[in-house]
């Protein structure tokens, strides 16, 4: 199937009556928070029963919820989508949930240009683009063999770091690995983790300028993950391998970050170079991204990852953070996407932020 064309899919919508939808999870409440604040309606998508939790959330509960059956449904229920004139707000619970595939095709508007979770959820792909926009990222090492030094061995499709391993050598590689599954091997990083926020605007025209629009920092966070960053308590990784324990990557919580002021014309240049490789690449990341970065003790970024799309590391800052206070007060990542959205609309420029 074609992916379907903004233009088309707009042309069964009332661009003042917007509805921001979003999956029940992740990133939901400041999305739908945010949303509120300026004007729109707001609708949660969920599985099976409206999801209680919002009703402690007040302020970011939804005004309706689209109920299904099973994940899958959601594609079936396009036509009310569009009744409602719901623009949906990916986020990465929607990506595991309905796959890039279904994704990409369904006939709803979407904010953001939907083609970069392809580019972001093959790992070979998105180092493609990050390396060809100049952006250093952790050594790969093709053979395990070339093991001289520690590598975090990572499987394609695992979700939330599970099933990754470190090794310090060859030997532990063999050790550990599960060879029935594709694998990368990446030269683990040795520094302080920073995952940084960004947020691309085509249209706005002040701030930060890139050749289009222009580029925001809003916030910073370091993820809390379970069970190596508290393993220490217990003793060495390696005291906890001899008794059978090995250390996993889930992420459980978001911590509120800054990085050293030095660091932040890096961290925007980092930014800039992606985004503007993106608009060569596949016609530009709309919207919020993260890189998630290791800063060296000779204060390098290096990147393993980007994750296209709101990241929930986002969550503590629902009034803003040390850096978006400086753009705007009061602004977090959902609400800065539902401004986005009304500037599309005011300036009659909506296809250039929605796909
Ligand atoms: P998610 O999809 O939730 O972002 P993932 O499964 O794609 O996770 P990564 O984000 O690549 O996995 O890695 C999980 C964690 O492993 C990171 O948050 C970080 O703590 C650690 N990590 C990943 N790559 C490296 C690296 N090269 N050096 C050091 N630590 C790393």
């Amino acid at each position: 199937m074609a992916h379907p064309s903004i233009s088309r899919i707009l042309k069964d919508y009332d661009p003042q009556k917007i509805t921001i939808a979003a999956y029940c999870s992740h990133s939901s409440l400041q999305i739908f928070h945010g949303a509120r604040k300026e004007g729109f309606r707001t609708m949660g998508i969920c599985v099976g029963k409206a999801p209680k939790f919002y009703d402690a959330f007040p302020l970011a509960k939804p005004d309706s919820f689209l109920s299904l059956k099973d994940h899958a449904e959601l594609v079936d229920k396009s036509d009310e989508l569009v009744r409602q004139n719901a623009v949906i707000i990916p986020h990465g619970s929607l990506v595991e949930y309905l796959g890039v595939d279904k994704f990409e095709h369904m006939p709803v508007a979407t904010f953001g240009n939907r083609k970069v979770l392809r580019w972001e959820s093959d790992r070979a792909i998105s180092r493609k683009w990050l390396e060809a926009a100049g952006i250093k990222m952790p050594r790969e090492i093709k053979d395990p063999k070339d093991i001289i030094q520690p590598v975090i061995v990572k499987y394609n499709g695992a979700k939330g770091g599970r099933g990754f391993f470190i090794a310090k050598t060859y030997h532990e590689f063999q050790r550990h690995v599960d060879t029935t599954r594709p694998y990368t091997i990446q030269e683990f990083v040795l520094g302080t983790r920073y995952y940084l926020h960004y947020f691309y605007s085509p249209l706005k025209q002040d701030g930060y300028k890139l050749s289009k629009g222009s580029l925001e920092l809003l916030s910073t966070d370091r993820r809390d993950e379970s069970n190596i960053d508290e393993s220490s308590r217990l003793g060495s990784i390696a005291e906890l391998e001899e008794v059978g324990i090995k250390p996993t990557f889930v992420v459980t919580g978001n911590i509120p970050m800054v990085i050293r002021e030095s660091l932040l014309p890096e961290a925007l240049a980092m930014g800039e170079r992606v985004i503007e490789k993106s608009l060569d690449l596949f016609g530009g990341l709309i919207g919020p991204f993260c890189l998630e970065t290791v800063v060296t003790d000779q204060l390098e970024f290096k990147v393993f990852e980007i994750s296209a799309r709101i990241v929930a590391g986002t969550n503590p800052f629902i009034s803003g953070s040390p850096y978006s206070d400086f753009v705007e007060p009061n602004l977090s990542t959902g609400r800065r996407i539902a401004k986005e959205i009304k500037l599309g609309r005011e300036l009659n420029r909506l296809t250039e932020v929605l796909s």
